[in-house]
């Protein structure tokens, strides 16, 4: 797996990273092993009741008519590496058998610690109704941009893990852009044909 050359140690997230992505089955790392919560509960908080994916009461959240916007209003901008997230989420939904909102899905995005390229998660989220404090997106750390990826399965493990890695081309179409071509870029990324965008590799169970 790509995966295992990964450091899920963060630099400026690393309190709060250095938890999520140990729930990460192929994440290495030399702090003491810490699981994120299983569906069971069985944990030191056993008593806690814990939200479920599907159509329930936990997932009440709908989509925002209008997702421009919504990144916009939660990022502060709209930038191609957010409109890049929200099509491989939408991907994702679509070829995971899932809906936007219903938690059905895990999602790690692999990027440097660094902006622009984390904010490919703020997409993600948009596109998925996936989140950090439902714990079912999560960060890990790549060194280099080049090495970007998605990585996501169901929460139910049914299925394959996919991986939707951002063609190179694309990426480096990206870099060195000034601010005032983000709006123009971040269209352009709207209509692009997904292959133009992102690969999709599957790894069966
Ligand atoms: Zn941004």
């Amino acid at each position: 797996m790509n995966s295992h050359n990964t450091l899920v140690r963060a630099a400026g997230f690393r309190a709060a990273f250095v938890l999520l992505a140990a729930g990460c089955a192929w994440a290495h790392d030399e702090t003491p092993a810490v699981s994120a919560p299983n569906s069971s509960g069985a944990r030191t908080n056993s008593g806690a009741i814990q939200s479920q994916p599907g159509h329930n009461a936990w997932n009440a959240g709908q989509p925002a008519e209008d997702w421009w916007s919504e990144i916009k209003r939660e990022h502060g901008h709209v930038g191609p590496w957010n409109v890049l997230g929200w099509r491989i989420g939408q991907a994702a939904l679509r070829e995971l058998k899932s809906q936007w909102g219903m938690h059905e899905l895990e999602v790690v995005c692999h990027v440097p610690l660094q902006t622009p390229f984390t904010c490919l998660a703020d997409g993600l989220a948009v596109g998925t109704g996936n989140s950090l404090g439902r714990l079912d997106l999560r960060l890990a750390e790549v060194l280099n941009y080049q090495q970007s990826f998605v990585a996501v399965r169901r929460k139910d493990l049914k299925g394959d893990v996919l991986e939707f890695r951002p063609q190179a081309a694309y990426l480096k179409s990206l870099t060195g852009q000034p601010v005032g071509k983000l709006e123009a870029l971040s269209r352009e990324c709207i209509k692009k044909p997904e292959d133009e965008l992102f690969t999709i590799r599957r790894f069966s169970p």
